[in-house]
């Protein structure tokens, strides 16, 4: 995607209005209107074709309050009526990280009291007695490793207190590819063919992806388009992750190359359809939490140390 340029050949293709947007891998450029609809439509399709939700569903939203939640929040609710009896409940996770949490934590009460959306706030502090600015301070860990861990851990713990079939998260297009290359470049072939959006009976709550095929730009622009963008700070640890440097990278890729994250899209989807033998997994109760987990002391547990 690129910003229209002006001149005669900046006209939406649909309707001959004056472009916002020329869509990415492709030569179409839309209004305003015209490309509201068309996100909305590709997402729409992208939850259908995927069945992410079904009749009687109640799915947990994982608000941060950021771009990425923001938009898939205000998509969720519109498309709601489609889908037989769905509900939805946001959920804001305070980590506990100074300076940031508190400005995304205010536009997250506010967008869910707009659109009156059930909304909860759970943090670190509650749930692990602990937060994640103490949990790093003076160590030499990755604050994202940590925080992805014990986030994904309130988010289970958040959808069973609030009566959650499925939960709901922001990621982009972006995103999903900065994790295929991350998990190539760590030789983790099990993440890499993990399959979440299915659940484990009995375990693991489905995760669903609705934005996956928006890039990150498509949905900046959408949010400014509907009013919606908020210009907030940015967490201090975003510099730490190894995902930075390798969203860096991509971006550079992709601009001389276009079509690159869409490659390593399709690359993992292959590959997952190509092996009819997943690596395999063993499941265990952790002996300390309880929570399902690859082994016998789960990752939160070895994290806060409770061994
Ligand atoms: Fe957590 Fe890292 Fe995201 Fe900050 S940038 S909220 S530490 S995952």
């Amino acid at each position: 995607m690129s910003a229209s340029g002006t001149g005669s050949e900046n006209k939406c293709g649909l309707c001959g209005k004056p472009a916002v947007i020329r869509l990415s891998n492709s030569k179409i450029r839309l209004c305003s209107g015209h490309f509201i609809e068309e996100a909305e439509n590709r997402v729409y399709a992208h939850i259908r074709n995927n069945e992410m939700i079904s009749p009687g569903d109640r799915i947990l939203v994982g608000l941060s309050g950021g771009k990425d939640s923001t938009a898939l929040l205000l998509m969720l609710h519109s498309y709601l009526s489609d889908f037989k009896e769905a509900e939805l409940v946001a959920v804001t996770v305070d980590e506990g990280i100074s300076g940031y949490r508190e400005e995304t934590v205010e536009a997250a009460v506010n967008l869910a009291s707009e659109l009156g959306i059930e909304h909860h706030i759970i943090s670190f502090d509650e749930i692990f007695d602990t937060n994640l600015d103490k949990i790093v301070a003076g160590k030499d860990v990755r604050a994202c490793s940590v925080c992805g861990v014990l986030r994904r851990r309130a988010l289970i713990i958040a959808a069973k207190r609030f009566g959650a079939t499925k939960i709901a998260t922001g990621h982009n297009l972006d995103d999903e590819a900065q994790s295929v290359l991350m998990n190539l470049l760590r030789g983790d072939l099990p993440t890499l063919m993990q399959d979440t959006s299915s659940g484990y009976p009995g375990y693991f709550i489905p995760r669903i992806k609705p934005l996956s095929v928006l890039f990150e730009k498509e949905i900046i622009t959408y949010l400014l388009l509907r009013d919606f963008y908020r210009d907030l700070p940015e967490c201090p640890y975003a510099g730490t992750a190894m995902r930075l440097e390798v969203r860096i990278m991509l971006a550079e890729l992709e601009q001389r190359h276009p079509g690159t994250k869409g490659h390593l899209m399709k690359f993992q989807e292959t590959l997952k359809q190509s092996c009819s033998e997943k690596p395999k997994g063993k499941f265990y109760n952790c002996r300390i939490c309880g929570e399902i987990s690859s082994s016998e002391v789960c990752q939160v547990c070895r994290l806060l140390k409770h061994e």
